[in-house]
């Protein structure tokens, strides 16, 4: 936790979720590995997951720091995620879900803006201020990401998230936030748009389609004795075929100015060390709040 810049993962799904395969020590061995600072657990409609993992962590001391979050379904199958949460969500539709989320000291990110089925944004954007949205997710498709782009001119916050359901997939997407006090205060501040977050990514080739996960009723098709077994199977084999992540690109250069972005200093398919790098020098030479 030494570094200046933190590694943030906003968006995995513990297993805890109906579909979500991330154990415990699953998640802080792959964290460690990708040099993961900050993660939020955002499980599908529950928080019991975040809150287990993180009272586990507390009692290990580990340097990890866990934020408890939750990814809502709302009526209309839209997906809205609350971070910073005490108690599980309740409301069903976008306005009652700001509110309530704002009502815990929370901050609501709109995850997959623009997914077919669960995108909250897929049919009109509401005229809402101050939220964060998912610039980029690995698991949509690129078309779907590039929709998100231009969500930033509406002074909402961009961040992003791997929107991880198995191990292999954490940290595909980072947010890179400038330690300022706790980590978690540091997260918060970024979201708030007090600081910048910048966003890198695995590399998405042009026209390249979203991401399937194994559909719950196939797991629903296993009687429910031989679950736990066919689960195990399934992280083994998974683990038997676990690909190391490509280098990370840089999908949105965090700054408050934009005349400033050093978007324009980085050389596309910069190293994701260099950008950190870079972000690190940017920010001992400009003023506080941008890089
Ligand atoms: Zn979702
Ligand atoms: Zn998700």
């Amino acid at each position: 936790m030494k570094a200046s810049l933190l590694r943030v993962e906003l968006h995995c799904h513990s297993e805890f979720s109906f579909d979500g395969h991330i154990g415990y020590s699953e998640l802080l061995a792959t964290a460690a590995k990708r040099r993961l600072d900050v993660v939020a657990i955002t499980d599908h409609d529950t928080i019991a997951g975040a809150l287990e993992y993180q009272r586990r962590l507390m009692k290990a001391s580990a340097t990890l720091r866990l934020i408890v979050g939750e990814e809502r379904t709302l009526a209309d199958g839209s997906h809205v995620i609350g971070l910073f949460l005490r108690e599980p969500l309740l409301s069903l539709t976008l306005p009652a879900l700001r509110e309530e989320i704002a009502s815990q000291g929370g901050i609501c990110v709109i995850p997959h803006p623009y997914r077919a089925v669960s995108g909250a944004l897929r049919e009109r954007i509401p005229e809402l201020t101050g939220l964060c949205f998912e610039i980029f997710n690995p698991t949509c498709s690129r078309q779907e990401n590039c929709l998100a782009e231009p969500l930033a001119q509406r002074g909402w916050i961009p961040v992003g998230g791997s929107d991880a359901h198995y191990r292999r997939d954490l940290g595909q997407c980072v947010n890179l936030v400038a330690l300022d006090g706790t980590p978690e205060n540091s997260v918060r501040q970024a979201l708030l748009g007090r600081s910048p977050v910048s966003v890198i990514g695995v590399p998405q080739r042009a026209g390249e389609g979203a991401r399937r996960h194994i559909r719950p009723q196939y797991r629903a098709m296993v009687p429910k004795s031989l679950r736990p077994a066919a689960t195990k199977i399934f992280r083994y084999l998974l683990s038997r075929f676990d690909r190391p992540l490509p280098e990370l690109e840089l999908k949105h250069a965090g700054t408050v100015n934009v005349e400033n972005s050093p978007r324009q200093h980085v050389h596309p398919g910069a190293s994701d060390e260099r950008i950190e790098k870079h972000f690190a020098i940017e920010k001992q030479h400009q003023p506080r709040g941008q890089f």
